[in-house]
């Protein structure tokens, strides 16, 4: 069995066209701003995909780029300050961010309404990793209610709100992190696993279930420069019925959630002010 592929890039540049005909009719042109701190090189990559789909579909990109000695009263500052800027209609604070500061502050000081990648508590989107699995199976008419689903990764930003998402999808979710005892065990059981975890050949092929749909959302360089993600892909797609691959499945998915919630957030903050 090979695996059918789970290309993220035609679902994002489907959804991107048609953003581009709705932005035309915003009554005005919405500003994407992005806090990025330090130079961690993934995160340089993910701001640059965001910034070039921006540009593509007409709208304006405001990169506020700080080193990563940067105090945490400054960043604060930042966002008020975006907040309250009326151009500004996503903000996004990419992370991750240096030890000094706290993340979950700063993410509740984006307001719900600009909160575009669902990291507020109060955001009125989700979380865009998630908006990314959870569609990307769908398009793909992929059943996901009443399915046995594993996510590896419990962090806030990917594995956890993938995992409510999915849940709320009416999957049976288990949820794994560094600590899960006998990984396999878990994993095997899968219908659907999705794996967030960050770690180069976690995912195995004797770890996943023969016909499951396998989800990578694991992005890393290696030291020669190609990105990996955290499924052993070559092998794994000769066991799985679906497999995302990376780059170019969970990415391109998450880069076009973030614009459909900002054209969301556009229309919506256009709408009060009169
Ligand atoms: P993170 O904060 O480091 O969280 C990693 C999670 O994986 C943690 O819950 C950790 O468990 C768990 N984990 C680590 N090693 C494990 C192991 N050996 N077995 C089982 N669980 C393990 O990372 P993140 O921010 O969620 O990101 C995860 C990956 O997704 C990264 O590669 C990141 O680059 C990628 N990502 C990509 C995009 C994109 O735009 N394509 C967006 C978001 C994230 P503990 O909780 O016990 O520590």
């Amino acid at each position: 069995m090979t695996a059918k592929i789970l290309s993220g890039k035609a679902v994002r540049d489907q959804i991107l066209n048609d953003l581009m005909v709705m932005i035309k009719k915003l009554k005005r042109k919405p500003t994407l701003a992005i806090v990025l701190v330090g130079n961690d090189p993934a995160s340089e990559v993910y701001v640059r995909e965001k910034e070039k789909a921006a540009a593509g579909i007409g709208i304006d990109f405001q990169l506020i780029k700080k080193p990563s000695n940067v105090k945490q009263n400054e960043l604060e500052e930042i966002i008020i300050n975006l907040t309250r800027d009326k151009k500004v209609k996503g903000i996004v604070v990419q992370k991750p961010l240096p030890n000094q500061i706290d993340g979950e502050k700063i993410d509740r000081l984006v307001s719900p309404e600009k909160d575009i990648d669902g990291l507020n508590p109060a955001s009125y989107f989700h979380s865009t990793t998630a908006q990314g699995v959870v569609r990307l199976i769908k398009e793909n008419k992929i059943e996901i209610a009443g399915k046995d689903t594993v996510v590896v990764g419990r962090s806030k930003l990917s594995g956890l709100p993938t995992a409510l998402l999915l849940l709320e999808e009416d999957a049976t979710v288990t949820i794994c992190h560094s600590k899960t005892r006998n990984l396999k065990e878990k994993t095997k059981q899968a219908d659907i696993l999705v794996s967030a975890a960050g770690v180069p050949n976690l995912i195995k092929a004797d770890m996943v279930k023969k016909g499951a749909v396998v989800i990578d959302v694991g992005t890393m360089r290696t030291k020669e420069g190609k990105i990996v993600g955290d499924v052993d892909f070559e092998n794994v797609k000769n066991v799985a019925s679906y497999i995302s691959p990376v780059p170019g499945g969970v990415g391109p998915m998450i880069v076009a959630g973030l614009m459909m919630n900002l054209v969301e957030a556009s229309e919506s903050i256009d709408k009060q002010v009169v």
